[in-house]
């Protein structure tokens, strides 16, 4: 835990007790604050109160005497409207912050030169900061990692010269952090998302900017026109920046080279440095990080572990040894030449084409409690497509989308039980020459046949582990 000091002796509203709530709480108690804590739900007020942390109607409280009102980044701030808290904060003068801000408050008062990694955008921070985290320990490091990843932040160790945080922030966090001040800031990309909370597309993109802004070296990837825009003002302040490609060559930089090698696709991390391009990874091989985006991810990575001081080769080995992110065009394993992936994280058709794009002879396990436009944005794989498998409540208008495309033999399986062991026994009758995969990207929400993704992720992975003949991902 790291106990937050800088609020001792003084009263604080907190507003959210899940898992960051309760966390926050704990250490501004640890640090000798007093805190006030309510949240909407009873069981979390409960949970709470169980351990000590005073739940006050906050409602009704007396706001002069808070000191701060500290925010679960899941509360609205801004848009649609402030939530009642931060309207009542706002009346009486209290600042409102985050769990971020708290972290870096306390560093800036116990040790501000410890290094801190801080990763945002609209697509990657989860895979790209799990990376990084992942580079550095395997070089050694003595590295703590969380945030909107896993751990809350103020439940991670505390800031020391020699420790490095890696920290993934949503832009709710970054809305919640004035003083955010990262070593290095990385800005992945933008696409829109979340606009009911943030007003505008602009509005969006300038919070995630407050984190390339504050950043003593810049990460920004170019392959977006609002993320080049804030290259370009970065540049233009003359301040530290490396900019990142997933799919062009950059005259300075590191960028992601694509090459044909004998029917593969190579993909060749590249770093220029004073003009001068030098190949530093290559990603063929490496199951976890598969597919351009993951190429973008990976020059992320690079050019963030090589500003910490890690050595290329200190890099490019530990992304040889990445084990990759759960649920993400996660490999679990093999049946003879059929690889199995559970790409259940991919809930829409965004992110199934990521997937769709990474393999060649495919049988696609999909379907779910299907999104707007279905699967219509993804007819140009379809060839790619051996064979699809259909679950849940999207069968029907998946089905009409393949009859009417005519390119993919299905069949409706109803289960996602049903649909591994059709996919598989088709598999493996199948005579293609190069690599099957049996893949789970449902393009779907999963919320007519599971609680959640991470549960129709893990029924698909104790499934494929039950099949006869499976080795796991990095069993020899
Ligand atoms: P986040 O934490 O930003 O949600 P993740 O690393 O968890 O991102 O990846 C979630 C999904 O987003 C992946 O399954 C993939 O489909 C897609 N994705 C990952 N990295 C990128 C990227 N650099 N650009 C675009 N899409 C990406």
């Amino acid at each position: 835990m790291t106990p937050v000091s800088i609020f001792a002796g003084r009263k604080l509203a907190l507003f959210g007790l899940g898992g960051s709530g309760l966390a926050t709480a704990r250490a501004l108690i640890a640090g000798g604050a007093e805190v006030a804590a309510f949240d909407d739900g009873q069981a979390s007020r409960d949970k709470a109160a169980a351990e000590g942390i005073a739940i006050v109607e906050l409602a009704s409280a007396d706001w002069s005497e808070f000191a701060a009102l500290v925010l679960s980044p899941g509360v609205p701030l801004t848009h649609p409207q402030p939530h009642w808290t931060v309207q009542k904060a706002q009346a009486a003068g209290v600042e409102v912050i985050g769990d971020v801000e708290l972290f870096f408050r306390e560093r800036a008062k116990t040790c501000p030169d410890a290094p801190v990694v801080c990763i945002t955008g609209t697509n990657g921070k989860s895979t790209t900061t799990a990376l990084i985290a992942h580079v550095l320990k395997q070089a050694g490091r003595d590295v703590q990692m969380g945030g909107n990843i896993g751990t809350a932040v103020l439940a991670l160790e505390p800031p020391a010269p020699e420790r490095i945080h890696v920290i993934e922030c949503s832009s709710y966090q970054i809305d919640l952090a004035p003083s955010l001040k990262p070593t290095v800031g990385i800005q992945m990309n933008l696409t829109p998302d979340h606009l009911d909370r943030h007003g505008s597309f602009e509005a969006y993109g300038a919070i995630k900017e407050r984190l390339v802004t504050a950043a003593d070296i810049a990460v920004v990837g170019v392959d977006d026109e609002l993320s080049r825009q804030m290259a370009r003002r970065r540049a233009a302040s003359g301040r530290k920046l490396v900019k990142i490609s997933g799919e062009q060559p950059l005259d300075e930089g590191v960028f992601a080279g694509i090459t044909a090698n004998q029917g593969q696709l190579d993909t060749r991390i590249v770093q220029v440095r004073d003009g001068k391009p030098r190949v530093v990874a290559n990603l063929a091989g490496i199951g976890s990080l598969r597919g351009s985006h993951n190429a973008q991810n990976a020059a992320a990575a690079f050019a963030a572990c090589f500003a910490l001081g890690l050595s290329g080769d200190e890099i490019a080995a530990g992304f040889r040894s990445y084990p990759g992110l759960a649920h993400r065009m996660e490999e679990l394993g093999r049946v003879g030449r059929i690889v199995f992936i559970n790409d259940s994280k991919a809930t829409n058709a965004d992110s199934t084409e990521k997937a769709l794009t990474s393999f060649r002879d495919i049988f696609w396990i999909l379907g779910g409690k299907p999104k707007e436009g279905g699967i219509e944005s993804l007819r140009r794989y379809f060839p790619n497509i051996a064979r699809a498998y259909l679950i849940g409540e999207a069968s029907d208008l998946f089905a009409d989308t393949f009859d009417a495309d005519g390119r993919v033999s299905y069949e409706r399986c109803g289960t996602l039980a049903a649909a591994l062991a059709a996919a598989t026994r088709d598999a493996q009758a199948h005579r293609g020459a190069g690599e099957i995969a049996v893949l789970l990207s449902p393009a779907c929400a999963s919320f007519d046949q599971f609680p959640n993704f991470e549960v129709r992720g893990d029924a698909f992975r104790a499934l494929v582990k039950a099949l006869p003949g499976f080795t796991p991902y990095g069993a020899g």
